[in-house]
């Protein structure tokens, strides 16, 4: 029988857990404020707990549903990357990312999660979409990652995550159900659904889903390409939901959700830096009235696609005007891009080898925009 994953309840479901044991629900609380604590090791170091509520908990739920493989610090501290196993041994990553209070700003704390092991979508530039998907997250060991990193600040004595962004491992649309319920859950810890970023390659269907669902989540949809025939090659899911009808489901969003949709552009040298690609994103910005991320690409390896220089990043920057701004992918120091850390995790060959041509395509002869 799988062990009850603690961070998979509420905060009254498990107040109810404990009830139904004969246990106070006040211990709900007690429970819960250790899940945050640095330097905790499991139910036995819950000393304020009675003995044989203790023995309960170690034998019929776990403290986390993640084990934690490695972690590697990197920005002179200032963001954690951490390498997950889940119970069904599947690996994934998480970032902890710090931003210190800066000029009358207070300071953040985000953390970057995982919504799957793996990724089904197979965007050319991505090393997590070389694995395939191996395995949908559930709520719970989304939420774990959050708590992972809540006891990692608390032991640095920084304070709590203040944001989360599902822009980790895998497309957190595809796990429609799990991501939901996780938000929700995160609710419960402090992180509302207004501090929740969730970026996504463009399922237009559940776009529009998240709409209804009224949570008020930042919805960041990957771009990458300003016309059709591009976007096809690099997000291979464009071809069942081209770029107009994204765009029309990103103007829902934001209407439903009184939030700013954020565009988001991996730059890669000679496919996609092109004056015409940053006049046009510009346009398609302005028509959601949205905002523009700019990612200078990370290099991953087996691959030739390359970020252009710094200074072409900060012209095409220009050229696409004020709603764009460069930003540089924390966590790549921590060792490279998004999927590395799992250096002992190999693609799936066949994935990869489809991947590889479809770049190979790219790199001969990228394609212009339609006449
Ligand atoms: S960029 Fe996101 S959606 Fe695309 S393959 Fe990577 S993880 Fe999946």
């Amino acid at each position: 029988m799988t062990a009850l994953a603690l961070s998979s309840l509420s905060r009254e479901e498990l107040r109810r857990w404990l009830e139904g044991r004969g246990h106070p629900a006040y211990r709900a609380d007690q429970i819960r404020r250790h899940l945050l604590r640095a330097g905790e090791g499991g139910f036995a170091s819950m000393s304020d707990l009675p003995l044989q509520l203790r023995t309960e908990l170690e034998e019929s739920a776990v403290w986390s549903s993640l084990e934690v493989l490695a972690a590697t610090i990197a920005d002179r501290g200032l963001t954690e990357k951490l390498l997950l196993r889940t119970e069904a041994g599947h690996e994934v990553e998480a970032v902890m990312i710090t931003h210190p209070a800066w000029d009358g700003s207070r300071g953040r704390r985000t953390v970057c999660v995982s919504s799957q092991a793996g990724c089904a979508i197979g965007c050319v530039f991505c090393a997590t979409g070389r694995l395939g998907l191996r395995a949908n997250l559930t709520a719970a060991e989304i939420v774990d990652q959050v708590l992972e990193a809540a006891r990692r600040w608390d032991a640095a004595s920084v304070g709590r995550p203040t944001n989360v962004v599902l822009m980790g491992m895998g497309e957190p649309l595809q796990n429609y159900h799990q991501v939901v319920l996780a938000i929700h859950l995160l609710h419960e810890w402090g992180i509302s659904p207004r501090q929740v970023v969730l970026s996504t390659s463009g399922l237009v269907p559940e776009i529009l889903r998240l709409a209804e669902e009224g949570l008020g989540v930042r919805l960041a949809i990957s771009l990458h390409a300003t016309h059709d025939e591009l976007r096809d090659r690099l997000v291979p899911i464009n071809r069942r939901f081209p770029i107009a009808s994204l765009l029309d489901a990103a103007r829902k969003y934001s209407a439903a959700s009184g939030r700013r949709v954020t565009l988001e552009y991996v730059l890669i040298r000679g496919v996609n830096d092109d004056p015409g690609a940053a006049r046009r994103l510009g346009q398609m910005a302005a028509s959601v009235h949205g905002h523009v991320n700019l990612i200078p690409m990370n290099p991953i390896p087996g691959s030739d696609l390359r970020a252009p220089s710094a200074a072409a990043c900060r012209d095409f920057a220009a050229l696409v005007g004020p709603r764009a701004t460069i930003r540089h992918s924390r966590g790549d120091r921590a060792t490279a891009a998004c999927g590395q850390l799992r250096a002992s995790l190999t693609p799936e060959p066949r994935r990869q080898e489809r991947i590889l041509a479809r770049e190979l395509a790219l790199v001969e002869s990228p394609s212009g925009p339609p006449a």
